[in-house]
């Protein structure tokens, strides 16, 4: 199923993060996602779904598979792609989130995939625009369609979601990888582990209906799912651990410590990825275990998605005067 679903309908204007999506809603994303999996693999990929739609990408932080996948998912589609990112913005020059907000939305973009530095950025944005904004990752704070990507992945290989058991492993505090996955797995029906130095995760993680270890074997032993972490030096002002060599000796991922998960426990990553640092390249690279290449061709689908279902809910225009 390719087509325009016009039975399918995702109830919000934006998608700024998981909390607070309830489970049909997760599941109405995964499965339009799903849809576009198979077209992704045919030789013509695009449709003309957002045939005159304008989407802007406005990335004020480095990002290399999910601006690239949101311009592939926006073309795909048929819709006109805009990059924008901090080297050519006129934030450079000193002007403000809300004012570039308010020129891009002078000219009537339908969506804005925002990502910024800082935790409730994209939320403020999108009160002052007329568009859907979707989330692109907002400081450590939420980014939706990882954890939506990570699901799609994950149900393509196990057929669920529900009863797993995913352990989440390395820089928790400073991820907003981690806090999206928490709040969609928990919701459909997942056991989520975190394990992380004492250093690396809030004091206060259990209130989210997770366990947290700080071993990697006890909380590896007999898993399903292994979610690797990088570390988020670039939101790190102080030294949580000693030395990378020690980080990587009891939290960096090889086949010793995966050999309690479960024999066929599935291996992801996020990326950036830090060989060496949170994972060993040989289990990085091993396509019997890793999923990490597929995360990211998830990430295309899921977007398309995103991009489709956002821009169905959008006020039509009013018909032109002649
Ligand atoms: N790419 C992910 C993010 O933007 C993970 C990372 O940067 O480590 O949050």
């Amino acid at each position: 199923m390719t087509g325009a679903a016009s039975n399918v309908h995702f109830p919000h204007r934006h998608l700024l993060g998981i909390e607070g999506l309830s489970p049909d809603e997760i599941t109405v994303l995964l499965d339009r996602s799903e849809s576009y999996v198979e077209q992704n693999r045919q030789s013509d990929k695009k449709k003309s779904l957002l045939r005159g739609r304008t989407i802007i990408n406005l990335f004020i932080e480095a990002s290399t598979r999910t601006r690239t996948s949101f311009e592939l998912a926006g073309k795909r589609l048929g819709g006109d792609v805009i990059n924008i990112s901090i080297a050519t913005s006129a934030i450079k020059k000193g002007e403000t989130l809300i004012d570039t907000a308010m020129t891009l939305n002078a000219m009537h973009p339908d969506v804005l995939v925002v990502r910024h530095p800082h935790s409730g950025a994209v939320k403020l944005l999108s009160e002052k625009v007329n568009c859907a904004v979707i989330n692109g990752g907002d400081g450590s704070h939420e980014h939706p369609t990882q954890a939506l990507l990570d699901a799609l992945t994950i149900r393509h290989r196990t057929g669920r979601l529900s009863g797993l058991v995913v352990a989440i492993c390395g820089d928790i505090t400073h991820s907003r990888v981690a806090r999206s996955n928490i709040h969609l797995l928990t919701t459909m029906g997942a056991r989520v582990r975190l394990i992380a130095p004492r250093t690396l995760v809030p004091s206060d993680a259990e209130r989210l209906g997770v366990t947290v270890f700080h071993d990697m074997k006890a909380g590896l032993a007999d898993c399903d799912i292994v979610m690797m972490l990088r570390l988020q030096t670039e939101r790190m002002h102080r030294n949580y651990f000693p030395s990378i060599r020690e980080y990587f000796r009891f939290f960096g991922l090889t086949y010793d410590k995966l050999s309690v998960a479960k024999p066929d426990a599935l291996v992801m990553h996020p990326g950036p990825m830090n060989r060496g640092v949170e994972i060993d390249s040989e289990v990085a690279d091993d396509i019997g275990r890793s999923a990490i290449r597929e995360q990211v061709e998830m990430g295309v689908a899921v977007r398309m998605a995103c991009l489709e279902l956002l821009t169905r809910n959008l006020p039509e225009p009013p018909p032109e005067v002649h």
